[in-house]
């Protein structure tokens, strides 16, 4: 079936440009699809665990949605990773270090450590050693133009360098905000910096936190970034996870954001690999 609603895609969209604004030119086509798809979550995943947006990834056009105040700036931990690696790259010619991941020596949430990894594998194993390292000299201001024509809200001025590692709970973004950022990201793929980035995600999903999409999917061929953050919402737990998933990879067509309550991100990933395959089934 997906096959089918990516026809439906094509079609409801040939002509338009990407980045076409919401509301311009909503086809019957991509209604049904938009409906069909908000039905088939809305009756599969019913637990209030769980929020998503489902959006075109190429219009931006919201096709389905349960989400409280999507608006409303929360933490979203590791999901600011590849903006933050964008933002260093800014500062230094986009050419990005390896480091050794010690695990906990390091800060890192890998007890025993990732090793040595470059910017794609930080990025695919959300390694926070890495990102403990490149953003020791990061600082808000340095960091704001990139972060801004990501469309991200910014941490406060004298924000630690943590928080731009995606750690804490200080910086806090709105997840409609961060689900345009992803796809700003894809329409700058060619970009310096981004075509490693992107690389990190599909190796995320291969066999990094996200690898629970793919391992979902009948044929796997997903980007993927999870994140972990402190939870915001009732009853409280002690963190939410989320995913972040398009697909496919080469050309993405749909963008799948979801938070899980209680779960880690790598968790979360699970459930975005289930709701992709009930859209395909
Ligand atoms: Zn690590």
């Amino acid at each position: 079936m997906l096959t089918v609603i990516l026809i439906w895609l094509s079609l409801s969209s040939s002509g338009e440009r990407a980045g076409t604004p919401l509301s311009a030119g909503r086809s019957t086509s991509q209604s049904l699809f938009a409906q069909a798809a908000a039905e088939t979550l809305r009756r599969n995943f019913q637990s209030r665990d769980i929020s998503f947006l489902l959006l075109d990834a190429r219009t931006g056009e919201f096709l389905a949605s349960r989400w409280d105040h999507p608006a409303t700036p929360i933490p979203l931990g590791s999901l600011v990773k590849p903006f933050t690696a964008l933002a260093y790259g800014e500062q230094h010619d986009f050419k990005y270090p390896t480091h050794n991941c010690r695990g906990t020596a390091t800060g890192c949430w890998l007890p025993r450590g990732h090793g040595d990894v470059d910017l794609t594998s930080a990025i695919a194993y959300s390694c926070n050693s890495y990102f403990r390292m490149i953003t020791a000299s990061l600082t808000v201001a340095n960091g704001s133009p990139t972060l801004a024509r990501f469309g991200l809200e910014l941490p406060d001025a004298e924000a630690a360098s943590l928080t731009l590692a995606g750690l804490g709970n200080h910086w806090r973004i709105s997840p409609l905000h961060m689900a345009r950022a992803y796809l700003e990201l894809i329409r700058r793929r060619e970009q310096p910096g981004v075509r490693e980035v992107l690389e990190g995600m599909a190796e995320s999903a291969r066999r990094g936190s996200g690898a629970e999409v793919d391992r979902a999917l009948p044929f796997p061929n997903a980007l993927v970034k999870t994140g972990t953050a402190p939870c915001t919402h009732s009853p409280h737990a002690s963190g939410d996870g989320f995913a972040v998933a398009l697909t496919p990879a080469d050309q993405p067509q749909i963008l799948l954001m979801v938070r899980v309550h209680g779960v880690p991100g790598a968790q979360a990933a699970k459930t975005a690999g289930n709701m992709l395959r009930r859209i395909e089934d």
